[in-house]
């Protein structure tokens, strides 16, 4: 499969439209940004790492029966995926406070959460993915009724279920992630964009050492080695 147009570039991946209407091409660039967009640097090979990551975690959640855009893996860098309308609810999942929870209601830092939390960001650069509420996703028409936004709630908590303790196995505390949703061809909504160290938080379940882009966005350097490390453990 051949990439043919850029569709869409966002802050780390492009997109490209291929000769069938229903697949596009994924590219994951090097870039590395924080802070919507003030922090910005590039670290070679962090969209292959990320790609791979992604590749190994969609398949895996495929197998337990966890629908995505994703078809295949075709080379380092790209991602042959389902085309779908992305839903642009930033759908954040977390098991322990830390990050914008701590910072905005002063929960703290490291502290177990006595359930996993959901929570609904709008997708918009230019007013800094602000927080939702549910009223404010039907008001701005993100989903069609209440019930998709119960749907968003259930497969980011059944992803959750499953990641956490495969990640445990790996001997990394998943701390929290961001999902991405979208409408396939028949309307159906299932996963996109990618999972990986970018958009989530993993401690090591020893240290407590930070395996994400958390090393980029507070300064911490090693960010490589660690995403390397993360995709080890995923590979065993
Ligand atoms: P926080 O709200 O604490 O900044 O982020 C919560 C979790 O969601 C973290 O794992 C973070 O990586 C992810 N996240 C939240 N917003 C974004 C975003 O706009 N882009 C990416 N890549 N990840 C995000």
């Amino acid at each position: 499969m051949e990439k043919r147009d850029l569709i869409y570039e966002g802050k780390a991946k492009r997109l490209f439209s291929t000769d069938d209407a229903n697949l596009v091409i994924a590219e994951f660039k090097d870039d590395l940004t924080a802070f919507n967009g003030a922090k910005k640097d590039n670290e070679s090979g962090k969209g292959a790492l990320n790609n791979k990551i992604s590749t190994e975690l969609f398949k895996m959640l495929a197998k337990n029966g966890v629908e995505s855009h994703f078809v295949e893996m075709l080379d380092d860098t790209h991602m042959l995926c389902k085309k779908v309308d992305i839903i642009l609810i930033e759908v954040i999942v977390r098991n322990i406070a830390t990050g914008s929870l701590s910072k905005n209601l002063g929960i703290p830092d490291g502290k177990v959460l006595p359930f996993t939390l959901v929570e609904f960001d709008y997708k918009n650069d230019a007013l800094g993915d602000p927080k939702l509420n549910d009223q404010h996703c039907l008001i701005l028409e993100l989903v069609k009724n209440e019930a998709e936004l119960d749907q968003l709630r259930a497969m980011a908590r059944e992803v959750n279920s499953i990641l956490r303790p495969y990640f445990h196995d790996k001997g990394l505390n998943l701390v929290d992630f961001k999902l991405e949703f979208g409408r396939d061809k028949d309307g159906k909504i299932i996963l996109a964009d990618e999972i990986s160290p970018d958009n989530c938080r993993f401690w090591d379940l020893e240290t407590g050492e930070k395996m994400d882009k958390d090393r980029f966005r507070q300064g911490l350097g090693g960010l490589k080695v660690a995403y390397e490390e993360v995709l080890n453990r995923i590979l065993g």
